[in-house]
């Protein structure tokens, strides 16, 4: 084998990690047989015809936790989330009026980029942890094939992630990004590294929550879901895979991929869009809807977290917690009458004793903290500058389509400084 076609090799290899492998995705291409076998697989089975649900987090995950690495994959793929409606994605992915502030050139940082590990596989890339030597920062870097996001313009905008991502910095239980630029060919999103893996396998690792441990989630997640709200953005895709745990023991609501933003007012959204199980009855039976929606998923996520277990193993105010009182409203088939949009949520009986400025402000212990692991110092073998020379031999992206991306790159300021001593 020559040097040249060894390289070539290399390089195609290369580009497939930062490509990864795409997922499959629902998308209105699909023919309506097909759409209808992906509906009624999305159903779960816990939810009825009459949209009567039961809480059944302990089920669901008894069933993952009890199964092999194969059979949990394949738990995940039926997880996968679904989007369509092109319509809803033209009405609502124009300007938020969120735009970079502080930005500064992104090349610099970009070249000195070293990438450790895979930390997760995404839709259209991979996730992986990078390091900013001279500052020694970690960031998690989403890597997304531009020719893949072009592919599915129809069901993601990946600007209005971008620009989620960077308004979320506003509250400590959201995600944000540090940066994001682009190669010819790739769009890399960088994120704030957390390190201590997603909330779906912690609640595997612990089996359930006793009511204040489930209440300290509950409230941060409260937090995080009203400050996005707040912004007008609807997530549309809350789940425990997509909320990550930080070494502190605290949380934050990742994954913007699905969510639309300029959702002021009254304005009211379309488009088919979440992961089966965790999507309201006004998106699975197509009908108009608003930020209800993730209110209705933080309820199966509360339900999730098992407590319904709680009478093997009880704890003193089960029976006034309010929990179960809070699920079913929360859980409610009818929008209009679902807490969250709807009533206070802050004063339901189930946060009766929760100190919201101490929540807010991160001063209420969490009931778990994790020893993060120590992120290795050998780098992938694969570098941006490999990727870009590579790209160069190839066949550009028709202007048209790299339009497109126009604006996506920001640098924040102190990513770019030095952390302080310890
Ligand atoms: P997708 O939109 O395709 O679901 P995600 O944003 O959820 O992509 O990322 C995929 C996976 O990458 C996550 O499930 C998680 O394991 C990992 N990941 C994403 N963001 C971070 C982060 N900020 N820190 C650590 N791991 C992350
Ligand atoms: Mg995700």
């Amino acid at each position: 084998m020559s040097t040249d076609s060894r390289e070539s090799d290399d390089m195609d290899a290369e580009e497939e990690i930062w490509r990864g492998a795409k997922r499959r995705r629902f998308s209105n291409d699909t023919s309506d047989d097909e759409r209808k076998s992906s509906i009624k697989r999305t159903k779960l089975p816990d939810q009825e015809e009459d949209g009567k649900i039961q809480p059944t987090g302990a089920k669901k995950r008894a069933a993952i936790s009890s199964s092999s690495d194969d059979e949990e994959k394949s738990q995940e793929k039926k997880r996968r989330r679904l989007t369509s409606d092109p319509k809803s994605k033209a009405s609502f992915s124009g300007h938020s009026g969120v735009w970079p502030t502080g930005t500064t050139s992104t090349v610099s940082l970009k070249r000195r980029l070293l990438f450790h590990q895979v930390l997760g596989q995404g839709s259209f890339g991979k996730v992986l942890l990078a390091e900013d030597p001279s500052t020694r920062k970690h960031f998690a870097v989403k890597i997304m094939s531009k020719v893949a996001l072009l592919a599915n313009a129809d069901e993601v905008d990946v600007m209005v992630e971008r620009r989620v991502l960077q308004l979320a910095s506003g509250s400590p239980f959201l995600i944000h990004a540090d940066f994001a630029f682009q190669t010819r060919g790739f769009l890399l999103l960088g994120m704030e590294y957390m390190s201590c893996g997603d909330f779906n396998t912690f609640l595997l690792a612990k089996g359930q929550l006793n009511i204040p441990s489930a209440r300290f989630y509950a409230a941060e997640l409260v937090c995080g879901i009203q400050h996005l709200h707040s912004k007008g953005v609807i997530h549309r895709d809350l789940k425990p895979e997509n909320i990550l745990m930080a070494g502190s023991g605290h949380l934050k609501i990742s994954d913007f991929g699905l969510a639309i933003d300029n959702m002021h007012g009254d304005r009211m959204a379309t488009g088919y869009a979440g992961t089966p199980g965790y999507m309201a009855p006004e998106i699975l039976a197509g009908k108009e809807y608003d930020a209800g929606v993730d209110w209705y998923s933080f309820g199966v996520i509360l339900s999730d977290m098992d407590t319904s277990e709680r009478p093997d193993h009880p704890t003193p105010d089960d029976e006034s917690s309010g929990f179960d009182n809070i699920m079913t409203q929360l859980l409610q088939k009818d929008p209009a009458s679902r807490l969250g949009v709807n009533g206070n949520i802050r004063q339901h009986r189930f946060f009766q004793r929760v100190l919201w400025e101490s929540v807010e402000s991160l001063q209420v212990p969490p009931p778990f903290t994790f020893v993060p692991p120590k992120p290795p110092h050998r780098a992938l073998p694969f570098h941006l500058a490999r990727l870009v020379a590579a790209e160069a031999k190839k066949q550009p992206l028709p202007s048209k389509d790299q339009a497109m991306f126009k604006g996506f790159s920001f640098v924040n300021q102190e990513t770019l400084e030095q952390t302080p001593a310890q």
